[in-house]
C-alpha cells in the first residue's frame, strides 16, 4: 500500500519548497540510522522520508506525483518499468541525505561531528547559498620520542583559498553574473526521451544557475585559487600510527563565503632502532658481560628521556626480563605511564688473552670441570 508523500513528511499538498526542505531536514536527522543503530522501524521512517524528499522537492516529480498519486511513484510498483518508478529517479536514500546535507567528509567522525560541518548546497537553484569547504588530509611521520613528549609541527600544504581579487564570487565586477539564460536560473533543464521525459543538469552554467560574462583572472571565475600555506598542529604526548588530529577550519575554503573545511592529519610513528613499542610499554635489549651476569652489578639503560640504572643480580641468565616502571610511553588521554621492559642477553667473550684463559681454567677447575675452557660446552653450562 503506497503512502502519500505528503504525509511521510507531515506537510499541507499546497506547502512550499522550502516547507518541504524544512521536514524534510527535521525528519531525516532524527530518523537517520547513525542515531538509531539497530532500529528497523526508524530505518524504514528514514528511507520514507528520503523517497517523498525526492519527489515533493523537484518540481517536475511533483507535478507528476499530484497528478498520477503514489501508486506511479513506488520502485516496481502498478506501473511497472513506464512508470516513474522505473525511471531510474530513485536513489539511495543515504545519498539523497548526503546531496542534501553535504559531503560526509570521507567517514570521518560520527553522526554529530557530520553535522558540525553541515551546509552543503541545498539546490542548484541556490547558487549563492554558503557552501561549506571541502576536508583535507595530510600524513606526517615523528619520532617515537617525538611521539612520547608531544611535538609541534609545523605542517606546508595547498589547500583552496577565497580568491582575493573577487572575494570568491568569481567575478570581475558583481554585477557580472546573470542569471543563466538556458535554464533560468534553476541549474537544470528538461530532457525527454520518448514518453519519458526527465531533467538534467544545465549544460550551459553546470547545475550552477548563473553565468559569469566577465569571470575574474585571477581565479577564472571560480572563486577559489590554489595557496600553499602552513599551520602548526600540536601533537599531543602517546600518540600512536593511526593517531588522527583535526585542525577546525585549515581545510579548504568554503564557496559564497561558506566555512572552510577542516584539516586531518594522520600520524605516522616512525619505528625506533632502540625501542620496540608494545602499546605504551617500550622493550629494549641489553647485552651484558657474562662476569656481570655471573657476579651481579649494576648498568645504565637508556630510556626516552634518559638513562635509568638497573640492578642486575648475581647469575642472571639470558633471556630475563627486567622491567623500570614509567619509563615507557605516557598515555594519551592521561594515566600512569607505560612501562620499560629490558630484555638482557648474556654476552660470551669471542676471544681470551693467556691470562684470561688461565683464569677461566682454573675457575673450570674449581667449580670439579676438567674439561679445557675452549669447549664449548663449558660455557654451555654457564650461561645457557
Ligand atoms: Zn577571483
Ligand atoms: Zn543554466
Amino acid at each position: 500500500m503506497a503512502q502519500d508523500y505528503y504525509e511521510i513528511l507531515g506537510v499541507p499538498k499546497n506547502a512550499s519548497t522550502q516547507d518541504i526542505k524544512k521536514a524534510y531536514r527535521k525528519l531525516a536527522i532524527k530518523y537517520h540510522p547513525d542515531k538509531n543503530p539497530g532500529n528497523k522501524e526508524a530505518e524504514e521512517k528514514f528511507k520514507q522520508v528520503s523517497d517523498a524528499y525526492q519527489v515533493l522537492s523537484d518540481d517536475e516529480k511533483r507535478a507528476a506525483y499530484d497528478r498520477y498519486g503514489p501508486e506511479a511513484f513506488q520502485p516496481g510498483g502498478a506501473a511497472g518499468a513506464g512508470g516513474m518508478g522505473g525511471m531510474g529517479g530513485f536513489r539511495d536514500a543515504s545519498d539523497i541525505f548526503r546531496e542534501f546535507f553535504g559531503s560526509m567528509g570521507g567517514g570521518m567522525g560520527g553522526f554529530e561531528s557530520f553535522f558540525g560541518g553541515m551546509g552543503g548546497r541545498e539546490s542548484a537553484a541556490d547558487p549563492d547559498a554558503p557552501q561549506r569547504g571541502s576536508d583535507l588530509r595530510i600524513e606526517i611521520s615523528i619520532s617515537l620520542e617525538e611521539a612520547a613528549s608531544g611535538v609541534d609541527k609545523t605542517i606546508r600544504y595547498s589547500r583552496l583559498a577565497t580568491c582575493k581579487t573577487c572575494g570568491g564570487f568569481g567575478t570581475e565586477k558583481r554585477s557580472s553574473k546573470k542569471t543563466c539564460p538556458t535554464c533560468k536560473g534553476k541549474g537544470h533543464v528538461m530532457s525527454s526521451s520518448g514518453f519519458i521525459r526527465f531533467t538534467q543538469e544545465c549544460p550551459k552554467c553546470g547545475g550552477k544557475g548563473y553565468v559569469i560574462e566577465e569571470p575574474c583572472k585571477t581565479c577564472g571565475g571560480v572563486g577559489l585559487v590554489r595557496e600553499k600555506t602552513e599551520t602548526v598542529i600540536k601533537i599531543p604526548s602517546g600518540v600512536y600510527t593511526g593517531s588522527r588530529l583535526r585542525k577546525a577550519g585549515a581545510g579548504n575554503a568554503g564557496e559564497n563565503g561558506g566555512p572552510a573545511g577542516d584539516l586531518y592529519v594522520a600520524i605516522e610513528v616512525r619505528e625506533s632502532n632502540i625501542f620496540e613499542r608494545d602499546g605504551d610499554d617500550l622493550w629494549i635489549n641489553m647485552p651484558i658481560k657474562f662476569t656481570l651476569a655471573a657476579l651481579g652489578g649494576t648498568i645504565e639503560v637508556k630510556t626516552l628521556t634518559g638513562k635509568a640504572s638497573l640492578k642486575i643480580p648475581a647469575g642472571t641468565q639470558t633471556g630475563t626480563v627486567f622491567r623500570i616502571k614509567g619509563q615507557g610511553m605516557p598515555k594519551l588521554r592521561g594515566g600512569a605511564n607505560g612501562d620499560e621492559y629490558v630484555k638482557v642477553h648474556v654476552e660470551v667473550p669471542k676471544s681470551l688473552n693467556a691470562e684470561q684463559k688461565k683464569k677461566l681454567e682454573e675457575f673450570a677447575k674449581a667449580c670439579g670441570d676438567d674439561a679445557p675452557a675452549a669447549e664449548p660446552s663449558f660455557f654451555k653450562r654457564l650461561f645457557s
